[in-house]
């Protein structure tokens, strides 16, 4: 009967071990199918935690009780391997529940993450029936397993047994460690998967770049020939023309500088994505104040009032950062049409970051649309009238992530716009 059962407990190992290579998927393989985690040994409780979840079968004590058990064993065992039949001798809080869990095995998946499986057994005094069972002493088992029987008085021996398991096998154990080398090698083949794919990933990425970055950069010459020889043709054949033929070649001029900005745009977002990042202490008062020149010229006859308040420095690349400040600060003048436009740039440092504002009383965003307006060439419709490509936040996105920082923001529709930057202090 016993050898029957272990003999199952190593076939179902092996299938265990087929699950996982066939799926791949550990939570899939070892919990929801039916030879799962409580068909290798004679628990009657499993625990899987993997990537941050906990999976249960069987019986099993309270998710605070476990991790607790966890925080405990930590302590206590650096190895990857634990195992006792009596674990309230050594960890009294598991009293509470020696029902479900008075032997327990556990595993550790990996060394640095918080992945381990733990089986539990409950006491003795639970599973023995004891009619039946009365005069049987306590013998090994060829496996190394123990089969208690009492002979002793009843209440000497619930004494004996109490807070107590079965004991786990040669065979339970050895089935415990071959798993974890199984699953091992599943979540490592998983992860070279997700790393190769990450990798084509990039490499597509880059691609795309360069692609962008050429075509632009190729497109530029002959744009700039449409612009020219119409310029010409206005100039020096203009009298000649009619007053339709002016226009149509006022709309090709218009359209050319249309075109143009989208293509500075564009290489422009590519070239953040292409540079390497130099990093260097910024005087954040003396860059700001230069944007606010250069974003205010163009609006000389309106009254737009920008306060830059607290400038606290950051450890950035100053041409991308330029580029970050700028494009917010001139979407805070461009989308705030109604004057007087207050705009307000602020920093300070949280922790370990540092976290500048820029707020406008302007046309506000739907915050339906928040987490699109990042997007390369997103425009939200409240902008029909107003210019733009679409791709200067999707440059403030790529720039804040290469400095790896954040940006999200809070805004109402027609009151005004608030974006938040935060970056780490210490720029590795
Ligand atoms: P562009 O300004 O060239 O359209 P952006 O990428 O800079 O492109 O911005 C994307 C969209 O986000 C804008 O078209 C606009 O709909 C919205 N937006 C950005 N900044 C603001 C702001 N301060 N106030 C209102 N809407 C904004």
């Amino acid at each position: 009967m016993f050898e029957e059962k272990t003999n199952q407990y190593m076939q179902n190992q092996i299938k265990l071990f087929e699950q996982l290579m066939k799926e791949m998927e550990p939570v899939e393989a070892l919990i929801n199918k039916p030879v799962n985690l409580l068909s290798v040994n004679s628990a009657e409780g499993a625990v899987f935690f993997y990537e941050n979840k906990m999976y249960c079968l069987g019986n099993v004590p309270e998710e605070k009780e476990i991790k607790e058990l966890i925080t405990w064993l930590r302590t206590k065992e650096p190895g990857n391997f634990f195992q006792t039949s009596s674990l309230a001798k050594e960890f009294p809080e598991a009293e509470k529940y020696a029902d479900i869990g008075s032997g327990i095995m556990i595993i550790q998946i990996a060394h640095d993450r918080s992945e381990y499986i733990l089986w539990f057994k409950p006491e003795i005094k639970r599973k023995v029936n004891w009619a039946g069972e009365k005069n049987k002493e306590q013998t090994k088992q060829e496996d190394g397993s123990v089969h208690i029987s009492p002979r002793k008085s009843l209440s000497k021996w619930t004494e004996e047994v109490k807070c107590t398991s079965e004991e786990w096998s040669n065979t339970e154990v050895s089935a415990a460690l071959k798993l974890r080398e199984d699953l091992i090698q599943v979540i490592n083949k998983r992860a070279n998967e997700i790393r190769k794919l990450n990798d084509a990933l990039k490499a597509a990425y880059e691609e795309l770049d360069t692609f962008s970055f050429t075509i632009s950069h190729d497109l530029r010459t002959p744009l700039s020939s449409i612009k020219n020889y119409t310029e010409i043709i206005l100039e020096d054949f203009g009298k000649e023309l009619s007053p339709e033929a002016h226009l149509l070649f006022m709309k090709v001029i218009k359209g050319t500088d249309k075109m143009a900005g989208l293509i500075k745009d564009v290489l422009q977002y590519s070239r953040v994505g292409r540079a390497d990042i130099r990093k260097i202490p910024l005087d954040m008062g003396k860059m700001l104040t230069e944007i606010k020149e250069e974003v205010l010229a163009p609006y000389g006859d309106r009254d737009i009032q920008i306060s830059i308040i607290n400038c606290p420095p950051i450890n950035g690349d100053r041409t991308m950062l330029m580029q970050l400040f700028t494009n917010l600060m001139g979407n805070a003048v461009k989308y705030s049409p109604r004057d007087p436009a207050v705009i307000e740039i602020n920093g300070e440092i949280k922790d370990d970051f540092v976290v500048y504002t820029v707020e406008d009383n302007g046309i506000g965003i739907d915050m339906k649309y928040a987490g699109r307006i990042f997007e390369l060439f997103r425009r939200l419709d409240n902008v029909k009238n107003i210019e733009g490509t679409g791709v200067g936040l999707a440059i403030a996105k790529r720039i804040v992530e290469k400095h790896n920082g954040k940006i999200w923001l809070e805004s109402k529709l027609d009151h005004g716009t608030k974006f938040y930057i935060e970056l780490p202090v210490k720029q590795g």
